[in-house]
């Protein structure tokens, strides 16, 4: 599995931010090809991304979409329209979005079958909300099941999930241990696999205050397949720091 890097803006950066960030940004990442490269800007800046990242190795997407083709949805962004941006994936269920527009497990798994019946990757977020949670596993667990269970078949394998744990997301936040990382994506990669996953594994990627001294202890760890990155890839230099890092990795595996 190629190890894949990017980062979701957030509400960050207006338009002109954005055109600035990515001609910063990918001429410091053009040598690398071991691993994939994404970034997710706000709705208004996609065109920007496709304006300056077409032809680079740097993928472009969005931070949601609606479950719905089109209608009467003010304000919403369908799958068709991003597609149409050459968005390649789409972040759903952001524990910011669960919070701030009470999206739901069933929520998020209709939103991940309309983005794959639109060709695009859904980037799925998953993760428990406190610290030290018994059951974090379980709670994750059936974070990812719920979508398995709308999501069937091959096409399941091409949905990826992003393990971020609340509690290390954010301002004053640390990244997790990397063994609770690790055990947390092994978990997920045996649902995946087991018969009640669809028996497809998919990349599991990690975020929650990645930075670049902590991605080489996270990506050493096994089923780690990548990372999202937040407030450190706003700056482009530090998301093309921890990209190298994770190109290095990639390249040095066995394949
Ligand atoms: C995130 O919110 O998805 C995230 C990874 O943020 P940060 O790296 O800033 O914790």
């Amino acid at each position: 599995m190629r190890l894949l890097v990017g980062t979701g803006f957030k509400m960050n950066l207006t338009s002109s931010e954005a055109r600035r960030y990515f001609d910063a940004f990918v001429p410091l990442v053009a040598s690398l090809t071991a691993c994939d490269l994404f970034v997710l800007p706000p709705f208004t800046s996609i065109w920007v991304a496709r304006e300056r990242l077409s032809g680079s190795n740097v993928a472009w997407g969005a931070q949601d979409v609606h479950p719905e083709d089109g209608g009467a949805h003010t304000g919403d962004i369908s799958a068709a329209m991003l597609s149409d941006l050459g968005c390649t994936y789409v972040e759903v269920g952001h524990s910011e979005r669960r919070r701030d527009h009470g999206e739901t497990d069933a929520s998020v798994a209709a939103k991940v079958a309309q983005i794959l019946r639109h060709q695009m990757t859904p980037i799925v977020c998953v993760g428990e909300p406190s610290r030290g949670l018994v059951a974090a596993l379980d709670f994750v667990l059936s974070q990812v099941r719920t979508v398995c269970e709308l999501v069937r078949g091959p096409e399941r394998g091409r949905v990826i999930f992003a393990y971020e744990p609340v509690w290390a997301i954010g301002i004053g936040a640390m990244p997790a241990d990397p063994s609770h990382v690790g055990a947390m994506h092994s978990g997920i990669h045996e649902l995946l696999l087991s018969k009640a996953g669809g028996g497809h594994d998919s990349r599991v990627i990690y975020g929650g205050s990645v930075d670049v001294s902590s991605a080489r202890p996270l990506l050493d760890e096994h089923g780690v397949d990548g990372l999202f990155v937040g407030r450190a890839a706003l700056d482009p230099h530090q998301l093309a720091a921890i990209a190298a890092v994770a190109d290095r990795v990639a390249a040095s595996s066995p394949g």
